[in-house]
């Protein structure tokens, strides 16, 4: 067989390398005759696997001294819930960016714990998915935070540009994006993200959080997800995905061998330049969001002529391209083409999308 290229949204795949790490050392970790998931969180062998992790992600992302770093439990869609039970006192209200299908999904949930304020910021100009500046959402000033999506997974939405807020705390949904680009940190009051997509395996959530807000949460928080009480225990409360932990730290230091966030970026520009130039110069495929806002990590295409969708997975399954249908909600195709994805992938997607727009076209 030939090799597998696999274009699923999340969990993605991961780096070769890593994964051969991973079972060279599966049975016994460094001579300990143990797995590393048989290891105490708290012996003296983990906290080294966890230190290193984060003193590399702090490493890649430049993440400065007045920011915690946690390693949760509960995915991107636990941190739904974290923000505002962390962040969103009674009596004050937040602004939630709708620009997709995850941000609305967050702001339903933080509806949940306090006062939130919907902001539709996408819309269409001349047939093309456009998004709003930060200037035009009309952000309260008095807000507790703003929360915004930055890379919207199911519908291939990206925001390059950071939003201005004007003091009011920038919370980031970076599931689908972080480390793919290099951004700054100090922009944010929090990020966070699920680990299947650009870190690890599922079972991680990052979160990356200014120390002023830790200490806020509302009563009932559940103390694994206080974030004051995740940074005093250095996620340690209760007991972590150690396993998932580790195997994030592999993935970071694999991202440093290949040249870190910067290095990533050029390979993820490439990659995505050769996939959606190809789109635009074919009547066979679409995508109709406006170049400026097209996802690095999430590519959606239609097939101009829809009844062949089943055929077009079928054949590029048989090539070894798996996972391209589409979100259900959006329907079409997505390549999700995250930091693991190797050129070679886009490449081969490429060169199937051509031969089998040859055969279909009449
Ligand atoms: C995948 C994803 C989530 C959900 O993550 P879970 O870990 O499944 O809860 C949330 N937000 C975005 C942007 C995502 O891509």
């Amino acid at each position: 067989m030939s090799q597998i290229f696999n274009f699923c949204a999340g969990p993605a795949m991961l780096p070769c390398e890593v994964m051969e790490k991973a079972q060279a050392e599966f049975v016994n970790w460094q001579g300990t005759g143990s797995s590393v998931m048989e290891l105490s969180h708290r012996s003296k062998e983990f906290m080294a696997v966890a230190a290193k992790a984060e003193a590399d992600l702090r490493d890649l992302m430049a993440i400065p001294d007045n920011y915690s770093v946690l390693f949760c439990h509960g995915g991107g869609r636990g941190q739904f819930s974290a923000v505002p039970l962390n962040l969103l006192p009674k009596g004050k209200t937040a602004d939630y960016i709708i620009s997709g299908s995850w941000s609305k999904a967050a702001a339903s949930e933080a509806g949940k714990y306090g006062e939130i304020k919907y902001i539709d910021v996408v819309t269409k100009v001349e047939g093309e998915t456009h998004v709003l500046s930060s200037k035009e959402w009309g952000l309260n000033p008095n807000a507790a935070f703003v929360h915004y999506c930055p890379n919207e997974t199911v519908d291939g939405i990206e925001m390059f540009d950071i939003p201005e807020t004007n003091g009011v705390p920038l919370i980031a949904d970076m599931s689908s994006t972080i480390l793919s680009h290099e951004i700054d940190v100090t922009k944010f009051g929090l990020i966070y993200a699920g680990a299947q997509k650009n870190i690890g395996p599922s079972g991680l959530t990052i979160v990356i959080v200014r120390n002023d807000l830790l200490g806020h949460a509302q009563l009932a928080t559940p103390s694994i997800i206080n974030y004051q009480v995740l940074a005093e225990n250095d996620s340690m409360y209760n007991t972590p995905p150690t396993y998932a932990w580790y195997l994030a730290g592999l993935v970071f230091e694999w991202l440093k061998a290949v040249g870190g966030v910067a290095g990533i970026q050029k390979i993820n520009k490439q990659k995505a330049e050769i996939l959606y130039s190809y789109i635009d110069n074919s009547e066979f495929y679409q995508n109709h969001i406006e170049p400026k806002f097209r996802s690095l990590m999430n590519v959606p295409f239609w097939l101009t002529d829809e009844t062949l969708n089943t055929e077009f997975l079928k054949q590029a399954e048989a090539q070894g391209l798996m996972a391209l249908k589409g979100h259900r909600i959006v329907g079409g195709m997505r390549a999700s083409i995250y930091n693991a994805m190797p050129l070679a992938g886009i490449q081969a997607l490429v060169a199937f999308m051509k031969d089998f727009s040859a055969e279909n076209s009449k």
